[in-house]
């Protein structure tokens, strides 16, 4: 194992002096000017009236004119200001009007000028032909400078693009990063699954030996897979620690520039250096930015991103089967991988890294909360189960952004409240400073009471943290609520209660103020987005059945979608709507006469929020009663 840090490329391209840097593309825009300012287009003098060159004419100022069509270029004497000696001559340019030009002669003789008279300037095929080719050439020397600054032909082999590779191999193009990680699993909280897998391939790392004694192969490629966040980058950091070898790390967006085959060099170079360093984990981030199904469209068919990629793979594939380097890969986009990559000898072993369970964010928060002077009331636990969907990455940003507000009071400790507005920043953005009408505010208040007022009497909805009807990013308020228990499938009433909690603000609105508002115009998309989810892909409508009838297709970690041909006729589509409709429509009856029928209660929560801004679980309680048992509502509702 070698330990010399390897300084980056970075490093050798900050060698090349600012003045070699920005002497090629300064000596192309010189020549450009020089270009545009010399030559057959270029002007002769400023331009003056006609009647000025005449008058200068007639009072004996100009010395000498040369005529070319009707464009004449004057040399004459011009009075200095007042203090100044002498007359300066200066050239300037006129046009000679159709009419009057045989007068112009007359007048040239008798006021004594030297005239030359020559051919119209005609602009030749010559310079037309380069004034074609400059853009270009201008082009052409941008890409060879690009092309000089990753190192091509650096090293004394490459000479020409023909030799790029080789020379940029040993060059001074951005290499692949070198770090001798100190992190270990121990700095990883929770991702107990992927650990364990991890752990396999530090032993083989730590003693390759073991593992060759009985023939067993080395494993090759590991593809960490999650959404944004949750720790690959850190894992695979733990994973070099652990085993006490060499990091090194690149993301894959960065083998790739705009020339063709850089990227292809640079895997190659990082390889290289791997191997050299061996044993070593080669990380590559982002894989599927250059790791897309080859041949789709997907990812534009790039030549640059596609020979790329097929370098990773032979030189995955050259791997003899005994060398101790493993080229870790990260993607959040597992579903968009060529399939080759996942072949076995390559990205054979996939490791998932989750979103954090309670119990997992708790660890995660003591871990970046470990250093900060924490005040007594700062409940970990309570902080962990208010942060579901939170990712590792998001829990560390929570714990700093919570110091920094404590820091902005001058505080010396960090408490539960610093937390809970960055938790609320968080997610909803800063708070913002609205002017808002009196009749505005109620019906605020007014919308964000229904949405809890649903939250407390329906059974199956998840438990209310807190409502707020202070101005926060986009949102002009908002309803928080908290599952009790972890939540990895969602029952059909659950669903249902969900609609109805979201449709809550409009329900209140309606009988409060008796009409609805913009505002609910997020909530109609997502309850919609929910009731359409339960009739097309998890066959809750008894009409339709178990049939899979959605149109996109959902991506896994971004909630991006992608249509897709519909695949069912106009009548099944009709059927789909209206079965969406009834769901919509049910909870949000089932909400209007839950509202109702507590409407004393509801009134004074409304009241409550006008006055406070923000109420939580037990502020709530206070005006709409403790939350009936799910069982007793559920029989009761039912
Ligand atoms: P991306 O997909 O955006 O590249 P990632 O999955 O690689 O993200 P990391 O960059 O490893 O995520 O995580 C960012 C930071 O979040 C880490 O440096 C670490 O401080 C913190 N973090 C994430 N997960 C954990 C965890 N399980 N335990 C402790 N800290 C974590």
């Amino acid at each position: 194992m070698a330990n010399g840090s390897n300084p980056s490329g970075d490093n050798d391209n900050q060698g090349m002096s600012g003045l070699q840097r920005w002497a090629l593309p300064a000596l192309l825009v010189g020549l450009l000017l020089l270009f545009l300012f010399s030559g057959p287009l270029a002007p002769q003098g400023p331009e003056v009236p006609y009647t000025r060159f005449t008058g200068l004419v007639d009072k004996g100022a100009v010395q000498h004119v040369v005529v070319r069509g009707h464009q004449v270029t004057m040399t004459f004497r011009e009075k200095q200001p007042v203090g100044a000696r002498g007359k300066k001559v200066r050239q300037a340019t006129t046009r000679v009007p159709l009419f009057g030009g045989d007068k112009l002669m007359d007048r040239l003789e008798k006021a004594n000028v030297e005239t030359t008279v020559r051919e119209q300037r005609q602009t030749g095929w010559w310079w037309i032909l380069l004034l074609l080719l400059v853009p270009w050439l201008f082009l052409m020397g941008m890409q060879f400078f690009q092309w000089r600054r990753m190192g091509g032909g650096a090293g004394g082999g490459g000479g020409g693009f023909g030799g790029f590779g080789g020379g940029l191999t040993q060059s001074k193009a951005k290499r692949v990063t070198r770090e001798d990680p100190t992190t270990t699993f121990d700095d990883v909280a929770g991702q107990d699954n992927a650990k364990r897998e991890v752990a396999e391939v530090v032993d083989f790392l730590a003693d390759p030996e073991r593992f060759r004694d009985v023939g067993a192969e080395a494993p090759h490629g590991m593809l960490m897979v999650g959404p944004p966040g949750t720790g690959k980058t850190l894992m695979a950091r733990a994973l070099a620690g652990e085993a006490g070898v060499a990091f090194y790390h690149q993301s894959a967006s960065e083998f790739i520039e705009m020339v063709v085959g850089v990227g292809a060099a640079r895997v190659r170079q990082a390889f290289e250096e791997a191997r050299k360093n061996a044993p070593a984990i080669l990380f590559i981030d982002e894989l599927d930015s250059i790791g897309r199904m080859r041949g789709t469209g997907l990812g534009g068919g790039h030549d640059e991103r596609e020979q790329t990629l097929n370098q990773i793979l032979s030189e995955m594939d050259g791997f003899s089967g005994h060398e101790e380097v493993v080229v870790v890969a990260a993607t959040n986009r597992p579903d968009v991988l060529d399939p080759a990559l996942q072949r076995p000898g390559r990205f054979d072993r996939r490791i998932s890294l989750e979103l954090p369970d309670v119990k997992a964010r708790r660890s995660i928060l003591e871990l970046h909360a470990e250093a900060l002077p924490l005040a007594a009331d700062v409940d970990i636990d309570r902080i962990a189960r208010g942060t579901p969907g939170f990712s590792g990455a998001d829990l560390k940003n929570l714990a700093n952004e919570a110091a920094i507000r404590a820091a902005r009071e001058h505080k010396k400790h960090v408490t539960y409240a610093h937390f809970d507005d960055a938790r609320d920043s968080i997610i909803m953005g800063s708070e913002r400073a609205l002017s808002i009408t009196p009749d505005e505010h109620y019906r605020l208040a007014v919308h964000e009471s229904g949405h809890t007022a649903a939250a407390h009497f329906l059974p199956n909805a998840d438990a209310l943290y807190k409502v707020s009807i202070i101005p926060r990013g986009q949102a002009l308020g908002g309803t928080h609520q908290i599952p009790e228990e972890e939540r990895y499938t969602m029952p059909e009433d659950y669903l249902r209660d969900r609609i109805g909690v979201i449709l809550g603000g409009r329900c209140a609105e309606r009988i409060f103020l008796g009409t609805v508002s913009s505002g609910a115009d997020d909530d109609i998309k997502q309850a919609t987005r929910i009731a359409r989810g339960m009739v097309t892909r998890w066959g809750m409508a008894d009409d339709i059945g178990p049939m899979d009838l959605r149109q996109d297709d959902e991506q896994p970690f971004l909630g991006q979608q992608m249509a897709q041909p519909r695949q069912f006729s106009d009548t099944t589509a009709h059927q789909v709507d209206e079965a969406v409709r009834a769901f919509l429509t049910a909870a949000e009856d089932r909400v209007m006469r839950l509202i109702q029928d507590n409407r004393e209660a509801v009134e004074n929560l409304v009241q409550a929020l006008e006055e406070e801004e923000t109420l939580d679980r037990a502020g709530v309680e206070a005006h709409l009663g403790a939350r009936p048992a799910v069982a007793a509502a559920g029989e009761a509702d039912a």
